[in-house]
């Protein structure tokens, strides 16, 4: 009872540290896995400022070295020259839509379109009405409500320290993906803020299927659902997978990667938060990847807990082990090895705890001293062999004959003690009778008839068990200076 109690709590106490283990290595591999995923945004945010640093240059090389000196440029705002300004960069705006611009145009300082290149008769507008320019990063993102969404460059001509005109230059953020995707080998997507577009005049727009408050534009997406790119993926596949948590995270409007399983693979998804000047968000571009690191958090994650649990486990089955080994040991100490009776070693704390309990329950004590009698003749007679067999079968008499709650003890060589709890001098004579008539009417193999001589006596009130046994000795005495098979009681 009390070795199982020890190895429970043992166990119990195993688990806890093994569990408090896991957790130490669930937050480890979350953390990890936190980095891990901040690092693949940092790296978004550095491709896509990469990608858009090309067109910050071509943008400014253009407005410095063609428009800046033009000789046509002051006459910017005049609409009489208008086909002047038109004729002087058509070529101009050729080049540039070869090289990804979408749209040049001239405005008034009030945003009243003075020139698109790509449509000279529509004019007079004003284009601060149909574009939301965002910022990113001291750059511009144009929601363009009437365009494409858009990367725009906004230079202001002076002419005489006078705002004039300002050239507007774009480059679509379809045409920025394709540069991501063909740079470094990734899906790249931008999608934007329904509240940011004006669905009805934008027919190019699709819902995204990430969201239904974000859009995305149609013959991009098409497009780039028919590329298969190099992992392989289907981006509706993934889109339609991860919906549900991703539109949630999308409320949260700030920048975040996601890992998602399709068929055992995990792909990320990293979204980069567009804001606008005014802070408001527009939208995300949005990486997707095939990703082999991220799943290395996890089986590391498992390998660590089933080699801890391994290790526990043996450690356990050690420990265990051992106690067993000890408790045999403890048993083994406070055994007799002939008769499986107690030996004379436990007496000290036996008789404490049953003193102790005595006095709780004011009830008395007795003990009986027995001797096998002539017992030298029979080891003489039949052998040592049958002198022990004698010995193992009056030690099993004695101990069925007393109650569960008595012990008996090999007091020493053909010697035995009982203690009898809660029992008066008078139940313990009896007891006593019962043991010697037991063994006298026993017919031993070979030997026959074998009697012993008993010494009663009662433990005093806070006398040492040394005095009562020298007075159940004295009793002993004279039962065998009687004529031995007997019992003499002690009385104090
Ligand atoms: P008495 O009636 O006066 O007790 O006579 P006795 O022969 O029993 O006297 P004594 O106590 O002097 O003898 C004890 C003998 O018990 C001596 C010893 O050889 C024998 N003995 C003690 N332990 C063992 C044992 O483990 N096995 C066997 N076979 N004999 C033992
Ligand atoms: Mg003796
Ligand atoms: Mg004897």
């Amino acid at each position: 009872m009390k070795k199982n109690k020890e190895k429970i709590a043992l166990i119990i106490g195993n688990i806890i540290i093994y569990l408090a283990l896991i957790f130490l290595l669930y937050l480890d591999k979350k953390n990890k896995e936190n980095i891990y995923l901040n690092d693949k945004i940092n790296q978004l945010k550095s491709e896509f400022l990469i990608t858009k640093r090309t067109y910050d240059k071509a943008s400014e090389l253009f407005y410095n070295t063609r428009i800046k000196n033009s000789s046509v440029i002051k006459y910017c705002g005049d609409f009489s020259k208008r086909s002047a300004i038109l004729n002087t960069f058509y070529d101009d705006y050729r080049f540039l839509r070869k090289i990804g611009f979408d749209r040049f145009i001239f405005t008034l300082p009030d945003g009243t379109v003075y020139l698109r290149m790509h449509n000279f008769d529509r004019y007079g507008d004003k284009i601060s009405e149909i574009a939301e320019i965002a910022n990113y990063e001291n750059n511009y993102l144009s929601i363009d409500k009437n365009l494409l969404d858009s990367l725009v460059y906004l230079y202001p001509i002076f002419l005489n320290n006078k705002r004039v005109c300002d050239v507007y230059l774009n480059v679509p953020f379809y045409k920025i993906s394709d540069d991501l995707a063909n740079t470094f080998n990734k899906s790249y997507l931008f999608i934007i803020k329904k509240d940011f577009l004006n669905l009805k005049e934008n027919k190019g727009y699709i819902q995204s299927d990430l969201s239904p408050d974000y859009f995305v534009e149609s013959k991009f997406y098409n497009q780039i659902l028919k590329t298969k790119n190099n992992d392989s993926f289907s981006l509706s596949e993934i889109n339609k997978k991860a919906k549900k948590e991703i539109d949630k995270k999308l409320r949260e409007e700030v920048s975040f990667s996601y890992p998602i399983d399709i068929n055992g693979n995990t792909i990320l998804m990293t979204f980069m938060l567009i804001k606008s000047f005014n802070n408001i968000s527009i939208g995300y571009l949005i990486s997707y990847e095939a990703d082999t690191t991220f799943k290395v958090f996890s089986k590391s994650f498992y390998i660590m807990i089933s080699s801890l649990l391994f290790i526990m486990i043996i450690i356990n089955i050690f420990i265990i082990n051992i106690i067993k080994l000890k408790n045999v040991a403890e048993k083994k100490a406070i055994t007799d090895k002939l008769t499986g009776l107690f030996n004379r070693s436990i007496i000290d704390t036996l008789i404490q705890v049953e003193i102790e309990r005595a006095k709780r329950n004011n009830k008395p004590i007795s003990i009986l001293l027995f001797d096998i009698d002539h017992f030298k003749k029979i080891n003489d007679t039949y052998g040592h062999d049958k002198g022990d067999y004698a010995l193992k079968t009056i030690a099993e008499i004695a101990r069925r004959t007393l109650r569960k709650s008595d012990y008996v003890l090999r007091w020493g060589g053909e010697e035995f003690l009982a203690i009898l709890p809660e029992t008066d001098l008078d139940g313990a004579t009896k007891v006593a009778e019962k043991i010697r008539s037991n063994i006298e009417n026993y017919n031993f193999k070979d030997i026959g008839r074998v009697t012993v001589s008993i010494g009663v006596t009662m433990l005093k009130i806070g006398e040492p068990l040394d005095n009562a046994i020298k007075r159940a000795d004295e009793a002993l005495y004279a039962a065998k200076n009687k004529g031995r098979n007997r019992v003499e009681v002690s009385y104090y």
